[in-house]
């Protein structure tokens, strides 16, 4: 980050806020969001000039110049009395392996994986770890969510892919992370089909980021591919594919397996801050309760290997869409009508790291989280053409639905009510919320037809091809941002809307 030129231009953009957005004008219809000026947004904060959007690049600063800016023309305001005006620095530390060797004994003998297939990274700056035990996990915990095996001072083999007992059960950074807590001294998690492991390799393979506040991880972390899995499990004379079935019981207890393993990792450890944009919009009559909508801004920068033709996962529909949407529908609602609540506007920062930022923001709120009545968050929003149905993740407060469900059919949208959306219901920022008890919603038409949702997820996301192009479907999007408008005013409206579910 180049703090001094970065942090001079966020103040004169500030400057320019001051000045007074139009208030008490008749109540005019918004204008309807084109797809037009989404596409525009989304052009920009997806092009190479912003290296995909990673957190602590220069790729940062410029989205962040960007949001600002938009916002600051759309008439929000930084918070008041906020010390950094707009942003809120998120404290992180960053671990980038430079180099791992690990050496296996499987029943006595060496047994040697390429490091094609094994990605290790040390916590600290060097780690060396002698004759540690082996056991595999399966997915680290039983249907009760807890760790399923005795894992202290082992090397826990585990699978990445969710549990298939229970819903609700964590994902593997945090599967990952509670086998640590339980004192596992090196934790490698087994690759899935699903995720294509030079990609994996790429992303998240040698670097490793958390919150500076959370708790260190175990000291060695690292990956598998699926294939060197197997050849480990098997020379431990075991087989791969009926221990990935044994392990599908919510009752699994894990394997002690005969290996043991040595590791030695260095590690550059670099901390740094990121950070969340925040901005308000602030109501014509508040009463204490606030709206937020929220979306992320970062990607996964540069995501391919040197060689390869394009290195850049700009992140097009994810999630330049949804801020794109964001900036549109700010610029409605600070333009027209003054809504009577305070309305806050959060871009978060990496998302992409395990909702990194919106948890942060959620233990480091600018508004208490109990006045906050709703929170609204927007992402890879561009999927559907228009006239696709409206879904909700997040639903089940009668109240909340039918505000929703009003906002909806008064733009002639219909709804869908099958409830496959809640699926995705961890897998986005709203859950940091969520978790803390704010009713947090993800509205659209993206997360209503499945085969669309599932047709973007298994080609372009999280690839350098999730480029901006006029290919990108925007009617749904256009049609979801004028769906948030009207949310947004439907909220925040003291008259119409109590501000909980009574
Ligand atoms: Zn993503």
């Amino acid at each position: 980050m180049k703090t001094t030129r970065f942090h001079a231009a966020v103040a004169a953009i500030a400057l320019f806020a001051i000045a007074p957005a139009a208030s008490a004008a008749p109540a005019k219809a918004d204008a309807p969001v084109t797809e037009a000026q989404l596409a525009e947004h989304i052009r920009i904060l997806a092009g190479d000039a912003f290296e995909g959007r990673a957190p602590g690049t220069e790729g940062e600063d410029r989205t962040i110049a960007y949001v600002v800016g938009e916002w600051a023309k759309a008439g929000l305001v930084p918070v008041p009395d906020s010390t950094t005006p707009w942003l809120q620095p998120v404290p992180f530390v960053e671990t980038q392996a430079l180099s791992g060797s690990a050496k296996f004994k499987a029943n006595g003998r060496d047994f040697a994986i390429g490091d094609d297939g094994i990605i290790l990274t040390g916590r600290d700056a060097s780690v060396s770890l002698v004759g540690v035990p082996a056991v595999f996990v399966g997915y680290g915990v039983d249907g009760t969510g807890k760790v399923n095996a005795d894992v202290a001072g082992k090397l826990a083999i585990m699978l990445f892919d969710n549990a298939p007992f229970g819903d609700k059960l964590p994902r593997y950074r945090e599967r990952r992370q509670m086998l640590a807590d339980a004192g596992a001294s090196a934790v490698l998690v087994i690759s899935t089909g699903a995720v294509p492991w030079p990609a994996l390799r790429e992303s998240l393979g040698s670097k490793y980021m958390r919150l500076a506040s959370a708790k260190a991880g175990a000291p060695v972390s690292g990956f598998l591919s699926p294939e060197a899995g197997d050849a480990l499990l098997k020379a431990a004379g075991q087989d791969g594919a009926a221990l990935r079935e044994a392990a599908k019981s919510p009752d699994y207890k894990g394997a002690a397996l005969p290996v043991t393993a040595d590791f030695a990792a260095q590690s550059a450890v670099r901390p740094f801050a990121s950070h969340n944009v925040i901005a308000k919009l602030p109501g014509a009559k508040p009463d204490g309760k606030a709206v937020l909508f929220l979306g992320h801004w970062d990607h996964l920068g540069i995501c391919a290997p040197e060689g390869a033709a394009d290195r850049i996962c700009n992140g097009a529909v994810d999630n330049a869409s949804g801020i794109a949407v964001l900036i549109e529908v700010a610029k409605r609602l600070g333009k027209g009508a003054r809504p009577d609540r305070d309305i806050y506007f959060l871009a978060t920062t990496a998302e992409e790291k395990g909702l990194l930022g919106a948890h942060y923001f959620a233990d480091h709120p600018v508004v208490p989280l109990s006045d906050i009545t709703v929170a609204l968050n927007v992402d890879t929003i561009a999927i559907s053409p228009r006239g696709t149905p409206v879904a909700t993740i997040g639903r089940g407060k009668p109240a909340y639905d039918a505000v929703v469900r009003d906002a909806a059919t008064r733009l002639g949208r219909k709804l869908d009510g099958d409830g496959e959306a809640d699926a995705f219901i961890q897998r986005q920022d709203g859950w940091a919320l969520g978790a803390k008890g704010v009713t947090s919603l993800m509205v659209g038409g993206s997360f209503s037809d499945m085969k669309l949702l599932e047709a973007f997820l298994g080609s372009d996301y999280h690839r350098p091809a999730d480029n901006f192009s006029d290919k990108i479907p925007l009617g749904g999007a256009a049609e979801d941002a004028d769906l948030h408008v009207a949310l947004g005013r439907a909220f925040a409206d003291t008259k119409a809307w109590s501000g909980t579910e009574k």
